[in-house]
């Protein structure tokens, strides 16, 4: 496959400085550079795809690689209880960089089971 350089190709490939959460032989995890949530971290395959669209049936176990990776990081980051996964496929999606990458999204409190308004006496 030939390869559209990218800021996470180069990220991955160490051309562009950036601290990895994880790595394995398939992937990287980073925090997102202007997080939209207290959580925000980006799941990123080594392969560049550049869009789920682009992925086929020879990457079906990438693809679940991915997930269970963002499961992990959930529990590393405590928010396994409570987190989303948003991929943007294609500009109109709003996807800005052209190789494919999982958000995951969670408020650092999602693990908390009630707030403080939960326990106001309600009777
Ligand atoms: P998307 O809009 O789905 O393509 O997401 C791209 C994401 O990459 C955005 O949330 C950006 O904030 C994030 N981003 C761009 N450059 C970097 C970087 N150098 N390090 C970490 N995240 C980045």
């Amino acid at each position: 496959m030939s390869e559209k350089e990218t800021i996470f190709s180069k990220i991955i490939k160490k051309e562009i400085p950036s601290t990895f959460l994880y790595e394995d032989e398939h992937c990287i995890v980073i925090d997102d550079i202007s997080p939209q949530a207290p959580v925000h971290m980006l799941v990123i395959p080594k392969k560049p795809l550049p869009r789920l669209v682009d992925a086929s049936a020879e990457d079906k176990d990438l693809l679940g690689h991915l997930l269970l990776i963002a499961n992990e990081m959930a529990a590393y980051r405590e928010v396994a209880d409570a987190f989303r996964i948003v991929i943007n496929n294609g500009a109109r999606a709003g996807q800005t960089v052209f190789h494919l990458h999982l958000h995951v999204l969670a408020d650092i409190q999602s693990d908390v089971g009630f707030s403080e308004t939960d326990m106001v006496d309600k009777n």
